[in-house]
C-alpha cells in the first residue's frame, strides 16, 4: 500500500521558445516595480536584451555571480539592491548565477524571476549552497523557492555543447537520486522517469550531431523537472560525493556529477535492483549504469575524474570526507566501498557488473574487429567492424546466456527455412524490427518535395501480371468496391506518361494470394501503366486491416512481447516512371484501424488518405448496387539526378 508526503512547491513556470520577451510582464505579475538585473558570466548578451524589455522597471545591474555562491559576492550583490531600493531580482544565467539571486532572497526578501541558462535545476529548490572561507554550507527554507522561473529555451540554446552535456548529466542525477530518495513518492518519481527519458533523448540527440531547438527544448524539460525532483525529495551518495569533490578539492560542478553519476548509480544497484530496472526501461537499456556511462561519453563528455583535475593521491581523503557522517544512501555507505567507487570513477571505468571479464571482452572485439582490415572493401569492412563491436557490446551489457543465444541462432533458423519464394520471414523480421522504416527513412526521405516511401513489405512478386487501364484487380473477389484514379507526376506536378505502376494488396479476409494455396493465378496485385495524362485508373476492392503472418518464429516474437500483429488497411504501390526514381510506397485508409501501432511502423501521415464512400454507378458505369469507396491520389516521383 503507498504511503507518503508530498509538498508542492509554488513556483510559477514559463516555459518556451522567446519567453524572455514576457520578463516586464512576470515583474508585474508579482507586483514589483524596481528590478536589479543580475547576468552571469559570459552572459553579457542576455543582459542587455533584459534591459530593454525590463524597461523603466530596471533599477541597476550586477553581474559578479560565481561559482558556489561567495557570501563576499553577495555583500557586494546586497550593496547594491539597497543602494537602487530594489524589489526584485531577474537572474539570467546558470545555477551560479541563480544561487546569487537567491541568496539575496535569503537575506532581504526580495522576489526572484529567473532565466536558467544551464540545466542545473537549482532554479526550482528551495536550497541555497554558499561558500564562506572557503566552506561550503547549505540550508533550505520555502522562501528561497524563486517565485517565477521563464525557461527561455532559445537562451539554453546558446550554451555551448560541451557544457550541455554535463550540465544535462547533472540533472539526470537529480532524477536518479529521487528514484530511491527515502522521500520518494509516486508524483516526484513519474516526473524523474520522465526526466531522464528527456535528458537522455537529449544528450542522445547531441551525440548523433542534432542540436536544435526541439533537442534544447527537450533537455530543458527535463531539467525543470529533474530540479523540480532535487527540491522535493532528499538526495543520496551521489550528490554528497559530488559535493565533496567540488567543495573539498575544486572540481568542476557539472563535469564531476557526469563523471560520478555512473558509479554512484553502479554503488546502489544491487541495493534498488527494481529502481534500476525503471531506469533502464527510459533508458532503453538494461543496465542503467553503463547506459548513463555510455550517453556521456558518446556525447563528448568527461568520464574519468583524472580528466577534470582530481589528483590520484588525494582519493583516499575524498573517501574519508564523503563518509564522515552518515547520510541516507540505499546501499551502506562505507569508506572501503566509496574508496572503490572513487577508484573507478578516477580511471574512467565504465561501470560493468564484472571489469575482468569486461576487458577480456574488449580484447575479443578488438582481435575480430582488426581481422576485418586486410581486404579491399572498405564499407563492407566499415559495417562488418561495427557489426560486431555492436554485437558484442550488446552480448556484454545484457549478460547473454548460452541458453540466449542458442535460443537466437534457432530463432534464425526457423526463419530461414520458413523462407521460401513467396514468403520472407527475414523481411518480416527487419520490418516488425523498423529496420526496413529505418533503412527507407535513410533512403528516401533526404529530398521532401516528392511522395513519401514506405517499407516493400514481404509480399511483393516479381513480375505480376500485366492489366490495362480500368482492369479490376479483384478478380471478383468480395469485399467493397473500390474505384482508383491516380496520377503520377514530377515534383512539380508535370504528369509523366507510361509509368509502370505495379499495385498489390490483401483480400478482405487480410490475406495476399501467395498466402491462399488453392489460388492458380495471381489476384489483387498487376501491373498498369499511366496514359499520356500520368493517369491511372483501376477496379478493386477496399483493403482491410490484416495481420502479418503469425506461424514463423517472427510471430512468436511478437507474441511472446505481448505485440499484436495487425498492420494498418493500406494499399501498395511500386512506381517506375522513365528518367525518375523507382517510388515504394503505400496508401493507408483514413479512419482504418491500426494507423498509430502499424506492426511494421510504416504508416506516414501524408499517405493515411480519403478512401471516400459513395453510391450509384462508379466512373466507368459499372453498377454495384451499394456503397462502394473512392480513391483519388497523386504520387511525384523525383527525376534521377
Ligand atoms: P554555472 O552557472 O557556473 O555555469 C557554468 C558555465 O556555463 C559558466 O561559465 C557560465 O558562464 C556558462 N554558461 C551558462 N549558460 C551559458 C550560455 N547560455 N551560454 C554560454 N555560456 C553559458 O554552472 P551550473 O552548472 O549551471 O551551476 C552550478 C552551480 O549551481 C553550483 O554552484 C551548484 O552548487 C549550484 N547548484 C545549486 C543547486 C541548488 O538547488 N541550490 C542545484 C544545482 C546547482
Amino acid at each position: 500500500m503507498d504511503r507518503f508526503d508530498y509538498t508542492a512547491l509554488p513556483a510559477r513556470i514559463v516555459f518556451g521558445p522567446g519567453t524572455l520577451e514576457r520578463t516586464a510582464d512576470e515583474v508585474h505579475r508579482l507586483g514589483r516595480s524596481r528590478v536589479l538585473l543580475l547576468a552571469g558570466p559570459d552572459l553579457a548578451a542576455h543582459g542587455e536584451r533584459l534591459e530593454k524589455v525590463l524597461g523603466p522597471l530596471l533599477a541597476g545591474r550586477f553581474d559578479g555571480a560565481a561559482m558556489h555562491t561567495p557570501v563576499e559576492v553577495t555583500g557586494r550583490a546586497i550593496e547594491e539592491l539597497r543602494r537602487v531600493d530594489a524589489d526584485c531580482v531577474v537572474a539570467v544565467g546558470g545555477g551560479s548565477t541563480t544561487g546569487l539571486a537567491k541568496a539575496l532572497a535569503a537575506r532581504t526578501g526580495v522576489d526572484q524571476v529567473i532565466l536558467p541558462t544551464t540545466y542545473a535545476g537549482s532554479e526550482v529548490t528551495p536550497v541555497l549552497g554558499e561558500t564562506s572561507d572557503g566552506v561550503k554550507t547549505t540550508r533550505s527554507d520555502p522562501a528561497i523557492l524563486p517565485e517565477t522561473v521563464i525557461y527561455d529555451v532559445e537562451l539554453s540554446a546558446g550554451l555551448p555543447q560541451a557544457i550541455a552535456v554535463t550540465s544535462a548529466a547533472n540533472a539526470m542525477a537529480h532524477a536518479i537520486e529521487a528514484l530511491y530518495s527515502p522521500q520518494a513518492n509516486p508524483i516526484i518519481d513519474g516526473m524523474a522517469l520522465d526526466a531522464v527519458e528527456l535528458l537522455a533523448d537529449g544528450l542522445r540527440a547531441l551525440a548523433n550531431g542534432v542540436d536544435d531547438l526541439d533537442v534544447r527544448s527537450r533537455l530543458l524539460r527535463g531539467a525543470w523537472l529533474a530540479g523540480t525532483c532535487l527540491g522535493s525529495v532528499g538526495m543520496g551518495l551521489h550528490h554528497k560525493l559530488c559535493h565533496t569533490l567540488g567543495g573539498s578539492f575544486d572540481l568542476p560542478h557539472s563535469p564531476t556529477h557526469a563523471v560520478v553519476l555512473p558509479h554512484a548509480m553502479a554503488y546502489n544497484a544491487a541495493a534498488v535492483p527494481e529502481v534500476m530496472d525503471r531506469i533502464a526501461v527510459r533508458l532503453h537499456t538494461t543496465d542503467a549504469p553503463a547506459a548513463s556511462y555510455d550517453l556521456v561519453a558518446a556525447a563528448g563528455g568527461p568520464t574519468s575524474l583524472d580528466a577534470i583535475g582530481m589528483p590520484a593521491d588525494e582519493l583516499d581523503r575524498a573517501a574519508e570526507l564523503a563518509t564522515a557522517t552518515p547520510y541516507p544512501n540505499p546501499a551502506p555507505v562505507t569508506r572501503d566501498g566509496v574508496r572503490a567507487l572513487l577508484d573507478d570513477a578516477q580511471h574512467g571505468r565504465r561501470p560493468a557488473s564484472d571489469p575482468t571479464l569486461t576487458a577480456s571482452v574488449g580484447r575479443l572485439t578488438g582481435q575480430v574487429i582488426r581481422s576485418f582490415d586486410a581486404g579491399d572493401r572498405p564499407r563492407l569492412a566499415g559495417l562488418a567492424r561495427d557489426l560486431v563491436r555492436r554485437l558484442h557490446g550488446f552480448a556484454l551489457d545484457n549478460d547473454l546466456t548460452q541458453q540466449e543465444w542458442q535460443a537466437g541462432i534457432d530463432f534464425l533458423t526457423r526463419a530461414g527455412h520458413i523462407t521460401t519464394d513467396t514468403r520472407q520471414e527475414f523481411i518480416l523480421l527487419s520490418d516488425t524490427l523498423g529496420l526496413s522504416s529505418v533503412v527507407d527513412v535513410l533512403t528516401n526521405s533526404r529530398t521532401p518535395d516528392g511522395t513519401s516511401s514506405a517499407v516493400l513489405g514481404p509480399f511483393y512478386v516479381e513480375g505480376p501480371p500485366e492489366l490495362p487501364q480500368g482492369a479490376d484487380l479483384s478478380a471478383g473477389l468480395p469485399g467493397v468496391p473500390l474505384w482508383a484514379d491516380v496520377t503520377v507526376t514530377d515534383p512539380d506536378g508535370r504528369p509523366l506518361p507510361e509509368a509502370v505502376v505495379d499495385v498489390w494488396q490483401a483480400n478482405q479476409d487480410g490475406f495476399y494470394d501467395v498466402q491462399l494455396p488453392d489460388l492458380d493465378s495471381p489476384v489483387l496485385r498487376g501491373r498498369l501503366r499511366t496514359d499520356g495524362d500520368g493517369r491511372l485508373r483501376f477496379r478493386s476492392i477496399l483493403p482491410s486491416e490484416y495481420p502479418i503472418p503469425s506461424d514463423g518464429p517472427v510471430g512468436d516474437l511478437l507474441t511472446a512481447t505481448g505485440r499484436h500483429m495487425f498492420r494498418a488497411p493500406h494499399l501498395h504501390f511500386l512506381i517506375a516512371a522513365p528518367g525518375h526514381r523507382e517510388l515504394i510506397t503505400q496508401l493507408f485508409v483514413k479512419g482504418g484501424k491500426y494507423l498509430d501501432s502499424d506492426a511494421v511502423f510504416g504508416v506516414k501521415e501524408d499517405l493515411v488518405v480519403d478512401f471516400a464512400p459513395r453510391s450509384g454507378p462508379m466512373p466507368d458505369g459499372t453498377e454495384v448496387g451499394g456503397e462502394w469507396r473512392e480513391l483519388s491520389f497523386t504520387f511525384r516521383v523525383q527525376p534521377i539526378q
